[in-house]
């Protein structure tokens, strides 16, 4: 859907919104103006519509301030989105409206971290701060209401002194309101052991039907809500398709209200990069009522393999080659489910792979749960080792 469509439509009409939509994010009634379901970012006290605004791939401002105007209040972005783009985008419309208004998150990924996702002698507090420097003045903010240590996958990370007492620095400061962790690999261990540390003000994890350790995530938000901590939903759409051919689309609809379903978690940020995926979201954060046919349709979804990774791990130790996996399935999933070869790139080139590391093995001995086909989907999507950045990006 075009901008102009999106106007003529009733949803931005709802966008008499505009206005009326921003001044209801300060009150604290559940439903009310547009009946927009809020819930409260735990002890952050932030009141938030249920659905915000995931900016990761999105270029387009006029998107952004359709999202603002139609009642989102909260804009997630990460330092290294789009090679810094996505924080000037957000920063350029950001800086045309009053700063109150908005709730900015970014996140800062901690340097030197490795594949097992341990902390070297060049995870540094001056590194991070470097990084956290350059996001604020891309943002054009003195300061951001939420910054997650971006990608957290281990209780070492969640622990690591030297960023987590820049982190808390930064809050002393006044740059930073609320400090996070992102975590998208072993969630339940590293929202536990936030709870246990007692430092951390929100979460930011995958949540979706499709995760086959459900129990223990759920397990894990409720004690982090009534620990107090804010609960952030990310990976809701599990991949947006179930197949490469993008022939079947996940239902958006159902996958939303589901994890919505769930009153420990506090918010979405769906990742939205058009029109008619942001009308489809303001249609959600007014009604969040999973019906009892969504529901079966989800159920009956969740039996196919998807381009969604658990990053359960479980395939791993099969490996003789000890290959990244799950951040290769993640790769496939950013290639094909979001039609985003550059993330996917960028991630291929964190792990390191060469083009093709499956060649030298005869039989594929790493089984996933999901069924995935994990050799082909590593012979195809390791070819982006070979492709320059710059042609992509
Ligand atoms: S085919 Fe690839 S993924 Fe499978 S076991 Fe061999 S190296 Fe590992
Ligand atoms: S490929 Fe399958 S088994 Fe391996 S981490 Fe992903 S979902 Fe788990």
């Amino acid at each position: 859907m075009k901008r102009r469509n999106f106007f003529r439509s009733g949803l931005a009409g709802a966008a008499g919104i505009t206005l009326m939509g921003n001044r209801a994010l300060a009150g604290n009634s559940k439903r009310d103006e547009g009946e927009i379901v809020y819930r409260t970012l735990g002890r952050t006290g932030l009141r938030l519509p249920v659905v915000s605004f995931g900016v990761m791939r999105a270029d387009n401002s006029a998107l952004v301030k359709a999202a603002y105007e139609g009642g989102m209040k909260l804009f997630d972005t990460a330092h290294g989105y789009m090679n810094g783009r996505n924080e000037e985008m957000l920063g350029n419309f950001f800086s045309t409206v009053p700063r109150e208004s908005f709730v900015l998150a970014t996140k800062v990924k901690p340097a030197g971290v490795d594949r097992t996702g341990l902390p070297s002698k060049d995870t540094t507090a001056e590194r991070f701060l470097e990084m956290f420097d350059i996001s604020l003045s891309r943002l054009k903010v003195d300061y951001v209401d939420i910054l997650y240590m971006h990608s957290a996958d281990t209780a070492e990370m969640v622990r690591h002194k030297e960023t987590v007492k820049a982190m808390l620095d930064l809050k002393k400061q006044g740059r930073v309101r609320f400090i996070g962790i992102s975590t998208h690999k072993n969630e339940p261990l590293v929202i536990n052991t936030m709870v246990e540390e007692g430092i951390w003000d929100v979460v930011l994890t995958s949540y979706n039907y499709r995760q086959t350790y459900i129990d223990e995530m759920n397990s894990a938000i409720e004690k982090a809500a009534a620990a107090g901590m804010g609960v952030v939903a990310m990976k809701t759409l599990a991949g947006g398709w179930l197949d490469r051919e993008r022939t079947k689309p996940v239902n958006v609809q159902a996958a939303l209200r589901w994890v919505l379903s769930n009153p420990n978690v506090h918010t979405t940020i769906p990742g939205i990069t058009a029109f008619d995926q942001l009308e489809t979201d303001l249609k959600i954060m007014r009604d969040i009522v999973l019906t009892d046919q969504e529901k079966a349709e989800l159920m009956a979804e969740a039996s196919l393999p998807g381009l969604y990774c658990n990053a359960c791990s479980n395939c791993v130790p099969g490996c003789p080659n000890n290959l990244p996996i799950p951040e290769l399935m993640r790769a496939y999933m950013y290639a094909y489910g979001y039609h985003n070869a550059a993330m996917a790139s960028e991630l291929v080139s964190e792990t390191a792979v060469e083009s093709n590391p499956c060649a030298g093995c005869d039989t594929c001995t790493a089984h996933c749960v999901r069924g995935f086909d994990i050799r082909a989907k590593i012979s195809d999507i390791s070819r982006l080792a070979n492709v320059p950045y710059d042609l992509l990006a």
